[in-house]
């Protein structure tokens, strides 16, 4: 299975992608978490990345779709792979195609998840992941322990430099202008599936495996 997540920040793409990841036993390939691991290490990208990524701005496109281009020619992606946070913009969108004709392979679905926007700013605000294990959580609709710790290992949990208000709405207006047109694209390629994200983490979910069904 070859899928896009699309969604605005928040829209509970990498909650779901984690958990097609284990239905389907193909890997997550999330642009935010290698972004991320980048800001870790203190790479030269991941500094140039994090002052994009801090402002709720996009890191440049070549920057994304290069380590797309790397990562989709591992081995664990020939079987199928759940993009998740990519491609976020027209070039990014048009590099994919090109990238997955060169390694002959082809998408089943795009999946784009439906979440009002004052949802999206209260699930933004209440996510938290673990600084160990990576797993996401939210203080009200998925809660971490009792002790305010990851669990699945117990680990200390982070929100993220970019959760904050102010970062929020800059997010969402670089979603609006430059990602949201990539629902019309993927419409005319006859593979959009709009799935209705406002309910609860399970029936999405199903929603989900039932809009992949026959893909
Ligand atoms: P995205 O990857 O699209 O930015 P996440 O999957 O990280 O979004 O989800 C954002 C936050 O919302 C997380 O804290 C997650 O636990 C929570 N969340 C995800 N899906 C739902 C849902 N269907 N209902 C309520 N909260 C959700
Ligand atoms: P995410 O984890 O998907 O919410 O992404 C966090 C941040 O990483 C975004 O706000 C961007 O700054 C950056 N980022 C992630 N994916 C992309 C992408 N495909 N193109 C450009 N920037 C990205």
């Amino acid at each position: 299975m070859k899928i896009i997540l699309l969604g605005p920040p928040g829209a509970g793409k990498g909650t779901q992608a984690a958990l097609l990841m284990e239905k389907y036993s193909i890997p997550q390939v999330s642009t935010g978490d290698m972004l991320r691991a980048a800001v870790q290490a203190q790479s030269p990208m991941g500094i140039e990345a994090k002052k994009h990524m801090n402002a709720g701005g996009l890191v440049p496109d070549n920057v994304v779709i290069g380590i797309v281009r790397e990562r989709l020619q591992e081995d664990d992606c020939q079987e199928g792979f759940i993009l998740d946070g990519f491609p976020r913009t027209r070039p990014q969108a048009d590099s994919l195609k090109q990238v997955l004709v060169e390694l002959g392979k082809k998408l089943d679905a795009v999946i784009s998840l439906q979440v009002d926007t004052d949802a999206l700013v209260e699930r933004l605000t209440g996510r938290r992941t673990c600084s160990d294990c990576g797993k996401g959580f939210h203080l009200r609709f998925d809660p971490p322990a009792e002790d305010g710790s990851c669990r699945y290992c117990g680990g200390k949990l982070n929100q993220r430099d970019d959760d904050r208000e102010e970062t929020i709405r800059n997010r969402m207006k670089v979603y609006q202008q430059q990602t949201a047109p990539l629902e019309d694209y993927y419409r005319q390629e006859g593979l959009l599936v709009a799935v209705d994200g406002m309910s609860d983490i399970a029936a999405v979910q199903q929603a989900i495996l039932v809009a992949l069904q026959g893909r």
